[in-house]
């Protein structure tokens, strides 16, 4: 069975980006009744933190990645013994030299800084010592081919592949050999990650070879661009999965849109239900080619998956939503509403200015909706309404046939009669169906600020 990992750094807050590759690893090995592993990458102290590995692993459990369902985690931290055994044992086979070039050093002799390393101390036999670095001899000939399960066979050709550092001066081990020899403790089948480390892949099979493993299946999935073709990154698009849960996405959502980026299931369809994902999913069939992010259709599949829910589940996911909220929510009340408001909310957060007329004292009028409605004859159309409405049957109906004649006496459809009634109450001219609403609210209310927006 094979054994695969997800490998994040504790950087930052967790991306989509690696919510998809987690997923794909997750798949695979439930799939095939292997094993995911989850390890968390904290050896570069000064960029780690804490809160930032307990949010990957809150995240993975929001996604359905619970503790149950990964070995671990494990840290690289804890593996650094290994490390450099693996150094040691790479520099008593001759793979690995000591170094003692500065960048500066070898840029004078080069020419150019963005040259690689041009084999300086290759052969001059230092030993260990201050200020020394570790590089790994890359061969001179031949070509490392990888196997890569979605990219055939990218091919390198190992003349190119400078002597890279596998031991800084300071004596830590870098991402390179930290990575292989985690992998190859944790006896890793299969490597799925990101396309950005394709270049590190041969020098990292040429390390896997040297310490004598046969090196793993590679698998680099493509990366993911913004609707500007720019790859996402944390400064210029909503990456954090945080907050896309904090606006009101569910994981259920969440995970079947992030499988589509790269990956199609069968059948002209996007929303598709995990079982089905988890039948079809093959990594190879993922696209090599740039996965668009398109929030647009993030949106529409989370609406799918909101009115798929039962109105109980949908009143209990708004409730975070709803305890948050600048006014004090009646769930009476609310479940009245819940109905009407889960076929018209893309995420859950549009929940609260949905709502929030039924709960405010006065409506949150804004003054575009305002200027708009409240134009000529609105003000007689108000009045005329607060008549029809005193002694109406408090019942959605009676109130829509009463506004109906109302605007008939104006000349006007109901379309257009109602929009006064409507930012009277609500504030605003869009929202849930208003006569529905008018009912939830009370004859006394409503007649109230309808007299308010009159005066
Ligand atoms: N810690 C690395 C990263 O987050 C892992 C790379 C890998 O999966 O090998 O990019």
């Amino acid at each position: 069975p094979i054994r695969v990992r997800f490998a994040p750094s504790p950087t930052g807050m967790f991306h989509v980006g690696g919510a998809r590759s987690a997923l794909f690893n997750w798949v695979m090995a439930r799939q095939s009744q292997g094993t995911l592993v989850l390890r968390i990458e904290d050896t570069d102290a000064s960029r780690n933190k804490p809160e930032w590995t307990e949010g990957i692993i809150r995240a993975l459990a929001w996604l359905g990645i619970d503790s149950g369902e990964y070995e671990g985690p494990y840290f690289q931290s804890q593996n650094i013994e290994e490390h450099h055994k693996a150094l040691h044992t790479l520099l008593e086979q001759g793979r690995a030299y000591y170094c003692d070039c500065t960048r500066e050093d070898v840029t004078a002799r080069t020419g150019d800084p963005n040259k690689g390393y041009d084999g300086h101390c290759r052969d001059r036999g230092l030993g260990p010592g201050e200020g020394r670095a570790v590089r790994f001899r890359t061969p001179d000939e031949g070509q490392t081919v990888v196997v890569d399960l979605i990219r055939g066979k990218p091919t390198f050709e190992n003349r190119v592949l400078e002597d890279f550092v596998i031991a800084r001066s300071n004596g830590t081990v870098p991402f390179l050999l930290a990575n292989v020899v985690d992998d190859i403790t944790q006896r890793i089948t299969h490597v799925v990650r990101g396309e950005e480390h394709l270049s590190n892949t041969p020098k990292q099979q040429l390390l896997w070879e040297a310490l004598g493993h046969r090196p793993p299946v590679w698998a680099h999935v493509p990366v993911i661009v913004n609707e500007k073709r720019q790859k996402l990154s944390k400064r210029r698009d909503k990456v954090a999965l945080e907050d896309y849960q904090a606006e009101g996405y569910l994981p259920e959502a969440m995970r079947n849109y992030l499988m589509l980026l790269g990956w199609a299931p069968s059948g002209d369809r996007e929303v598709v239900p995990w079982e089905v994902i988890e039948r079809e999913f093959r990594i190879e069939d993922v696209n090599a080619s740039p996965a668009f992010f398109d929030v647009k259709k993030l949106r529409a599949i989370n609406g799918d998956y909101i009115r798929a829910l039962s109105v109980e589940e949908f009143i209990d996911a708004c409730r975070p939503f709803l305890e948050k909220a600048p006014f004090k929510v009646d769930m009476d009340v609310f479940a009245r509403l819940a109905e009407l408001a889960q076929t018209r909310v893309a995420v859950l957060s549009e929940i609260i200015p949905m709502v929030d007329f039924a709960f405010l004292d006065e409506p949150v009028f804004d003054e575009q909706s305002w200027n708009k409605a409240m134009k000529d004859p609105a003000a007689q159309i108000l009045a005329a309404a607060e008549d029809a409405y005193r002694d109406a049957p408090w019942q959605a109906d009676e109130l829509k046939t009463r506004l109906e004649q109302v605007g008939a006496t104006f000349g006007l459809k109901l379309g257009k009669a109602q929009a006064p009634v409507r930012v009277a109450v609500t504030g605003r001219t869009v929202g849930l169906p208003l006569f529905e609403s008018l009912e939830v609210l009370g004859r006394e209310a409503t007649l109230t600020r309808i007299a308010a927006a009159r005066a």
